[in-house]
């Protein structure tokens, strides 16, 4: 049961440019989230993966690299996210529970790469499209129309593979997105504090 919670997710990252400032908010709203995190912007920034679970955050894979999986056979895509899992436990200690799919595309190869590797696949149950959508006010109330118990909110913390300006626009959404859930009596949570 979910009861109040609904799970914050974050994809792409970690990126110096922009993930501290998530964290930031994050930590000042109380907010808790998992960050389905590329094994490339991880092998770069080992030391910021670190930092967001130290902070009280999650990680999942999105894969090693930002490819669609529906254009890859399934021995690139198990490559891929062995590499994904094995610098995420090397940076953090951990290994990963979830796995997300770059552009939630679920190839049987994805698939079958997951159940070998132990991973859980999640996609998500709103997004903002703030990667798409310049204003705020629209993509919070894009978000807010989805929350209730259990949800899967998907943002991104990351320029990486998505257009300039989406990870601050991500950090700028947050302070009205804490709102929203608060006058719902609802709280945002790591995936695995949800899923349970
Ligand atoms: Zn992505």
């Amino acid at each position: 049961m979910a009861g109040d919670r609904v799970a914050l997710t974050f994809d792409d990252g970690p990126d110096p440019r922009t993930t501290p400032r998530v964290l930031t908010v994050l930590d000042e709203r109380g907010l808790r989230a998992t960050f389905f995190v590329l094994g490339a912007a991880v092998a770069r920034s080992g030391s910021l993966a670190a930092e967001v679970v130290a902070a009280g955050h999650e990680l999942g894979v999105h894969g090693f690299r930002h490819e669609h999986h529906l254009l890859r056979g399934p021995g690139w895509v198990l490559e891929d996210l062995r590499r994904a899992v094995g610098v995420v436990g090397e940076a953090t200690g951990q290994a990963p529970r979830w796995f997300r799919p770059p552009y939630g595309q679920l190839a049987a190869g994805s698939l079958r790469a997951a159940r070998a590797l132990g991973l859980e696949v999640v996609l998500w149950s709103v997004w903002g499209k703030e990667f798409a959508d310049p204003e705020l006010e629209r993509i919070r109330r894009r978000l807010a129309s989805g929350l209730r118990p259990g949800a899967v909110v998907l943002l991104h913390d990351s320029d990486l593979a998505a257009p300039a300006g989406t990870g601050a626009r991500t950090v700028a959404l947050l302070p009205g997105l804490a709102e929203d859930l608060a006058v719902r009596g609802l709280r945002a949570e790591r995936l695995d504090r949800v899923a349970a």
